[in-house]
């Protein structure tokens, strides 16, 4: 997952005209919260006034947190660290202060753009704090705390050896000795067990606030976020899995019965796939099993590593074969400030954050990538997808500041992605990487590198948030956190811990977005819009082969549907900007169909007589 990393977004909310609508149900406000404190009721003037005050500023500190945010990510030091954490907490102070005050309000009726904002406002909190003073001080404390212990999390085997996430990530992705894995597996799964009574306190305050504002309890008011009812929303994120399902269970079978063939009875034939033996912590991207599941065909006869090697193509060159993508489509070329204030390449004198990220650090056009690039294949790829969310940050610079965001919060990292799925080897071609492009039977060694990758994510991109849902809603209670979670996992993923849990652990806590309170959701969705938007722009761009061997290089036509609905940022409900790309309404799984459909085929002809589902 490729961050977007703009430090504090303080439009990272997602919208919610639409939930006008459905107001009653939507955001449903306590009497207490409706009346307005003293005096007389306010006016619309007054609420125009509001929001417009309250949008300058918020803009003026969210350009102030990303430029501390800037020199802190390329220049660690002590001294950056707490700027930009002064820089942060400003803003988020302030965002939390006028969500507050928008609740006064909520009665009146906005012209429409007004109140957009004012609900932007509310939304824009991930975590709303309860107004007792004592107790947002608590519960800020508490998400401090959990973070930390998180980021500081490590696994001894033995006294003089500790290993820290990044160790143990790369035994998980390399080593295949199935008690190592089990080994480091539970472990890691031992840094979240102090964090059990304090995330339940956690959810107690946090719910708290989130009632204040008006919903029903923290999980509803991350699923406001999304123009439509919280309720019709968790339905649509159903409706999407059930599309998916078929998909995965192939897949699933396949690598089960592949994983099986190397480590035996300890996975079984007809049940969940053991959690350790996936190749990644959280068993969410199996790509690092590639070479235990790949069929002898799997070669696509092209390395684009060596190639970049080999032509001597250097860090800036990368990043010009990416704008030149997006100049080919229609759009304007990069400013020249880009090239002058983005870091690509690893300093070789001070500490940076490498972790590839795009900003737009004034909101209007210094726009920037900070990336340690090296000549790989991985590393082109990202540099197109990174390159996708500063010509988003630019297509949307014209709107009001609160506007200036991503249609919902899985549009932004969707249209990196659907960018970087247009590297297709027929792109390589017209590039001139390649001479001519593979046959196209050697794509089912790609397709199902894909599929480990994108695939497998979904349903584990889908139940971070059903747990917390759960959670917030009180549904599952804390006697049966750990328990819930594995029903999910199970349920969803098909996967199974291979040593028994119990409830004096909490592996939710084991995954960073839990403790850090980070919703989940926008990562499922980003990954079903990415192929739904690949479809409609390579329908656009012409092209009629599969759609895996479809890019939209050079398509002007495609950059024009692509750029109706990067501008219109997130002035209107999504659905709005969802048709202006691909003429739906609605999110779509078919199109993931679509795209793997080659490999289903493939995968159902391993699979005969092998068994499916757990
Ligand atoms: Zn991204």
């Amino acid at each position: 997952m490729k961050a977007i990393d703009r430090r504090f977004r303080f439009a990272l909310l997602s919208a919610v005209a639409r939930a006008l609508l459905f107001s009653s149900t939507a955001i449903a406000l306590p009497e207490k919260a409706a009346a307005a404190p003293r005096g007389k009721p306010p006016t619309v003037a007054e609420a125009k006034a509001f929001v417009d005050g309250a949008e300058a500023k918020l803009m003026e500190l969210a350009v102030e947190a990303s430029r501390a945010g800037w020199v802190q990510s390329t220049y660690i030091t002590d001294d950056t660290e707490i700027l930009a954490a002064k820089a942060n907490e400003r803003a988020i102070n302030a965002g939390v202060e006028y969500a507050k005050k928008a609740v006064r309000y909520d009665n009146l009726k906005l012209p429409l753009d007004v109140a957009r904002k004012m609900l932007l406002l509310k939304l824009g909190l991930t975590l709303a704090a309860p107004s007792d003073p004592r107790e947002a001080e608590e519960v800020t404390r508490l998400a401090a705390a959990m973070e930390g212990e998180y980021g500081k999390g490590k696994y001894c085997p033995r006294k003089d050896k500790c290993l820290d996430l990044q160790d143990i990530t790369k035994i998980m992705a390399e080593s295949r000795d199935a008690a190592q894995l089990l080994d480091v597996w539970r472990g890691w799964h031992t840094i979240s067990v102090p964090m059990r009574p304090e995330y339940q306190r956690f959810v107690e305050l946090a719910n708290k606030g989130a009632r204040e504002l008006g919903f029903a309890d923290s999980g509803a008011m991350w699923r406001s976020k999304y123009d439509m009812p919280p309720d019709a929303f968790a339905k649509e994120v159903d409706r999407l899995w059930e599309q998916l399902k078929p998909l995965y269970l192939s897949l699933h079978a396949y690598v089960r019965w592949k994983l099986r063939e190397k480590y035996g009875d300890m996975v079984p034939a007809n049940g969940p796939i053991p959690a350790h033996l996936l190749g990644n912590m959280w068993a969410q991207d199996w790509s690092n099993v590639f070479d235990l599941v790949k069929p002898p065909e799997a070669d696509p006869g092209f390395d684009l590593t060596k190639i970049l090697k080999a032509k001597n193509i250097d860090a800036k060159e990368m990043v010009r074969y990416g704008e030149r993508f997006f100049t080919s489509l229609g759009f304007e070329p990069l400013p020249p400030t880009f090239w002058d204030r983005s870091l690509f390449v690893k300093p070789r004198d001070r500490e940076v954050v490498c972790h590839a990220s795009a900003w737009d650090v004034d909101n209007v056009n210094d726009l920037r990538i900070k990336m340690c690039i090296e000549p790989t294949a991985e590393d082109f790829t990202t540099i197109h997808h990174e390159l996708g969310h500063n010509f988003y940050q630019r297509a949307y610079n014209t709107k009001p500041g609160l506007f200036r965001d991503s249609a919902n919060d899985g549009f932004h990292e969707a249209v990196g992605d659907t960018i970087a799925l247009s590297i297709t080897p027929e792109y390589l071609v017209k590039i001139g990487f390649l001479d001519r492009a593979p046959d196209p039977s050697k794509d089912i060694g790609l397709l199902l590198s894909r599929a480990l990758e994108k695939l497998a994510f979904l349903p584990f991109g889908l139940i971070v948030d059903q747990w917390r849902w759960k959670v917030f809603s009180g549904e599952v209670a804390p006697a049966n956190y750990n328990q819930a979670w594995w029903d999910l996992r199970t349920r969803y993923q098909g996967i199974a811990p291979a040593v028994a849990r119990s409830e004096n652990d909490f592996d939710p806590g084991a995954k960073y977005h839990v403790p850090a309170n980070v919703p989940y959701t926008r990562y499922f969705l980003a990954a079903i819009l990415q192929f739904q938007f690949h479809r409609a722009l390579a329908q656009a761009a012409g092209c009629t082969g599969p759609l895996h061997r479809c890019s939209i290089y050079g398509s002007k036509e495609a950059g024009k549907k692509l750029d109706t609905m990067l501008q219109m940022g997130l002035s209107r409900p999504w659905p709005d900007a969802l048709e202006a790309i691909s003429g739906q309404r609605e999110m779509d799984a078919t199109a993931i169909r679509d795209y793997f459909a080659p490999l289903q085929k493939w995968l159902d002809e391993q699979n005969k007589g092998k068994p499916m589902g757990w």
